[in-house]
C-alpha cells in the first residue's frame, strides 16, 4: 500500500487546480491511492463549513456547524476531528483531517467509504495527501487573489480611461466656448471702435476750432469728451489684443524705426491726460537709437506703461531710453503709490489689479500689463518692475536692437 502511495503521490504535483475548478483530477489521484466513495474539501469560516469542491458530494450539502464545533475544527490542539465529522455527516466510515497552510487551518478534507472502514495506514497516507492538497489550495487561492487584483486593475484602467475621455470632451467644449466668446468680444470691440473714432475725431475738430470759437466751458467739456473717448478706445483695444493673444493670431509686422519717434508720438497721445493731472513728463532719450520691431505693438507697450504711470503718478514721470550691451533699455518711472513686492509677479496676470477700490474714477481692465508682457515676449524682450509701496514704480524694458 505504501509503495503504491509513494509512486502515485507525485501525481498531485502535476495538478493545477486553477485549471480545474471541481478538482476532479485531485480526487482521481487520491482514489488511486486510497479507495473512497465520496470526498469533499470544505473551507472553514467562523460559523460555517463551506463546501468548496468534492466528488459525489451530495452527501455533504446540508452540513451545518455551530460556533463550538467550528472552534474545535479550527483548533489544532483539540486533536482528531474524524469523530466530529462522522456525527455531522451521519456516516460511519469517514476520514477527516484539517487542511493547514503553515500554522493556520484553512479547511477540512473528508473522505467516506460505504462498505469498509479506513485502516490506520490509510489514515497516515490520507494525512500526507491532505498536506499536499492544502498547498495546492493555497496556490489556487493565491491565483484567485491575483486574478481579482488583475480584474480590479483592469476595471481601474477602464474607469481612468472613461474619466479621461469625459475630461477630454469637456476640455474641447470649454475651448469651443472660449473661441466663441473671443470671437464675440472681437466683433463687439471692433464695432465699438468705429463710432468711438468719430467721437474722438469730432471732439478733436471742435477743440481745434474747425467749426468756430468755443467758450471756456465748451472747450473744457470737449476736452473731457476726447479724453473719455481715448480711454474707452484704449480699453477696447486691450480687449481686442487679448483675444488675439489667446487665439495665437498675433503676428509681428517688423520694420526699422527710431525709438525716439515712437516714444514722442506716444507722449503726444498721452499729453492731454498728463496736462489734466498737472504732471511733469520728462524724457531722456538718445535720438539716434533705432530698433527693428513692430511699430504699432511697440507703441502699444509704451502707451500701456505710460497710461499706468499717469494713472498713479503724484507729480512726475520720467522716460529714459539708452543702449546697453547691444540692447535698447527703456525705463518708465513714476513717483506714485508704488506696488508692494508681493504683487510684482501677479500684476502681469490677466485681470489682476492691486487696488480694486482705489482710483475708481480711472478706467482699467487689468489687461494692460498682460498685453505688455506678451508683446515684449513676442519681440524677444524682457520686462522688469522695480517698486515699493509709496515709493513710485519703474518698469524697465529690454529689447534686442535687431
Ligand atoms: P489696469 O487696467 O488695472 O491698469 P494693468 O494690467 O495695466 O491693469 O495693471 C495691473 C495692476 O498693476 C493695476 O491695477 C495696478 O494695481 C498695478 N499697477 C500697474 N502699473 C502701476 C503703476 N505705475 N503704479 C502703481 N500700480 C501700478
Amino acid at each position: 500500500m505504501f509503495k503504491n502511495a509513494v509512486e502515485k503521490i507525485s501525481k498531485f504535483y502535476e495538478i493545477d487546480l486553477t485549471k480545474n475548478s471541481h478538482a476532479d483530477e485531485m480526487f482521481d489521484v487520491l482514489n488511486e491511492i486510497i479507495k473512497f466513495d465520496s470526498a469533499a474539501v470544505f473551507y472553514l469560516a467562523p460559523n460555517d463549513l463551506s463546501l468548496e469542491f468534492g466528488k459525489n458530494f451530495e452527501l455533504y450539502h446540508d452540513i451545518k456547524i455551530n460556533e463550538k464545533i467550528s472552534k474545535i475544527l479550527y483548533d489544532k490542539s483539540s486533536g482528531e476531528i474524524t469523530d466530529i465529522v462522522k456525527k455531522l455527516i451521519g456516516k460511519s466510515h469517514i476520514l477527516a483531517v484539517r487542511l493547514s497552510v503553515k500554522d493556520s487551518v484553512i479547511g477540512v478534507f473528508v473522505i467516506e467509504r460505504e462498505k469498509e472502514d479506513f485502516s490506520f495506514d490509510e489514515k497516515l497516507i490520507f494525512e500526507t495527501c491532505a498536506k499536499i492538497v492544502a498547498n495546492l489550495i493555497k496556490d489556487l487561492e493565491l491565483s484567485n487573489v491575483l486574478k481579482l487584483q488583475v480584474k480590479a486593475m483592469q476595471e481601474g484602467l477602464i474607469e481612468t480611461h472613461q474619466s479621461y475621455e469625459i475630461i477630454k470632451k469637456q476640455n474641447k467644449k470649454i475651448k469651443e466656448n472660449e473661441k466663441l466668446q473671443n470671437k464675440f468680444l472681437a466683433n463687439v470691440s471692433h464695432d465699438l471702435r468705429t463710432p468711438l473714432n468719430s467721437i474722438i475725431g469730432l471732439s478733436e475738430a471742435l477743440s481745434g476750432k474747425f467749426f468756430g470759437e468755443l467758450n471756456q466751458k465748451q472747450q473744457d467739456y470737449v476736452e473731457d469728451i476726447k479724453i473719455a473717448g481715448l480711454k474707452l478706445l484704449g480699453m477696447i483695444n486691450e480687449i481686442l489684443d487679448i483675444t488675439k493673444i489667446e487665439s495665437h493670431s498675433l503676428k509681428l509686422n517688423l520694420s526699422e524705426f527710431k525709438v525716439s519717434d515712437a516714444v514722442f508720438e506716444v507722449c503726444n497721445i498721452i499729453n492731454p491726460l498728463v496736462l489734466k493731472k498737472k504732471l511733469v513728463l520728462d524724457t531722456n532719450i538718445d535720438n539716434n537709437l533705432s530698433i527693428v520691431a513692430d511699430y504699432v505693438k511697440f507703441q502699444q507697450i509704451l502707451l500701456n506703461l505710460l497710461s499706468n504711470a499717469v494713472k498713479y503718478a503724484k507729480s512726475k514721470i520720467i522716460i529714459d531710453v539708452s543702449l546697453k550691451g547691444g540692447n535698447i533699455l527703456i525705463s518708465i518711472k513714476d513717483d506714485g503709490i508704488g506696488i508692494p513686492k508681493e504683487h510684482h509677479r501677479k500684476i502681469f496676470g490677466k485681470f489682476y489689479q492691486v487696488q480694486d477700490t482705489l482710483l475708481k474714477t480711472e478706467t482699467s481692465t487689468g489687461l494692460g500689463l498682460t498685453i505688455v508682457k506678451e508683446f515684449v515676449k513676442l519681440h524677444r524682450g524682457k520686462i522688469q518692475v522695480i517698486s515699493a509701496e509709496n515709493e513710485g514704480t519703474e518698469f524697465i524694458l529690454n529689447f534686442p536692437q535687431k
